[in-house]
């Protein structure tokens, strides 16, 4: 059975918490570098029995995004509650795929980086051999390009293609991750794409040095960072929102 969106660790408890929490995400993405001029979105379930999402406003850099301008939204897009502001409809279909069809994805995100892009759009896809992805074995899934705008129909054969993994490979797209909390997707994310940068910075070298399968398996189970024994993803993720803090606070407002 699912649980709810405060039930898991780190999980902000009331929806002030978790606009602050977004809205810190934002501010860290674009820290990264992870922005796409005003597109791309981060999604988040509030807490409380109702299906409905926060994500930034349409229009706005990730540098914008604050607690207070982050709108409320239902599963179809439709604003709740965001004094005015508009969202990307279309944009969000895809992650409402996620939010929809599977039961712990209360936070999903998406991105464009160039180094994800790059491994997305390469025949061979993302290859086990480097220390990053050695830690995302039966991690990563593969969802085949269908145009650049996810239409409902798609729906379930985005999520075939994602089964039970928690990362994806959007095939000549873009890299994604879901999971029960910010933190945590977070962590799965910032793997991938680390894995992605260095299997672009090697590319230039040749052929890499492979990694068995079993040394992934046990390096994936060996990752303290998706453990929720070692927090899943929160001190790694506070101590980048302390990071962006000290950049621009602005993001608590
Ligand atoms: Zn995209």
């Amino acid at each position: 059975m699912s649980m709810t969106p405060t039930d898991h660790p780190g999980a902000p408890r009331t929806e002030a918490e978790l606009r602050r929490q977004l809205a810190a995400c934002y501010r860290v993405f674009a820290m990264l570098g992870w922005t796409e001029l005003i597109y791309n979105h981060i999604s988040v379930r509030v807490p409380g029995p109702q299906l409905h999402f926060l994500i930034n406003p349409f229009g706005l850099h990730y540098t914008e995004v604050r607690a207070s301008n982050l709108v409320k939204i239902d599963l179809d897009g439709r604003v709740v509650d965001g004094s005015g502001s508009r969202v990307n409809p279309a944009g969000f279909v895809l992650h409402s795929t996620l939010h929809r069809g599977l039961p712990d994805a209360h936070c999903v995100m998406h991105t464009h980086t160039t180094a994800g892009c790059a491994v997305a759009c390469s025949r061979a896809g993302l290859s086990m051999d480097n220390f990053y992805s050695a830690q995302l074995h039966g991690r990563v899934a593969y969802h085949d390009f269908e145009g650049i705008t996810v239409h409902a129909e798609e729906g379930p054969r985005v999520l075939r293609s994602i089964g039970d993994r928690q990362a994806v490979i959007l095939r000549n797209h873009g890299l994604l991750s879901w999971a029960p909390t910010i933190p945590l997707a977070f962590a799965t994310l910032w793997t991938l794409n680390r894995a992605c940068e260095i299997q672009v910075a090697g590319a230039a070298l040749g052929p890499t040095l492979p990694i068995p399968e079993a040394v992934q398996r046990q390096a994936s189970a060996d990752a303290l960072q998706f453990s929720p024994a070692h927090g899943a993803g929160t001190d790694v993720f506070d101590a980048l929102e302390r990071l962006a803090a000290n950049i621009d606070p602005s993001y608590r407002d």
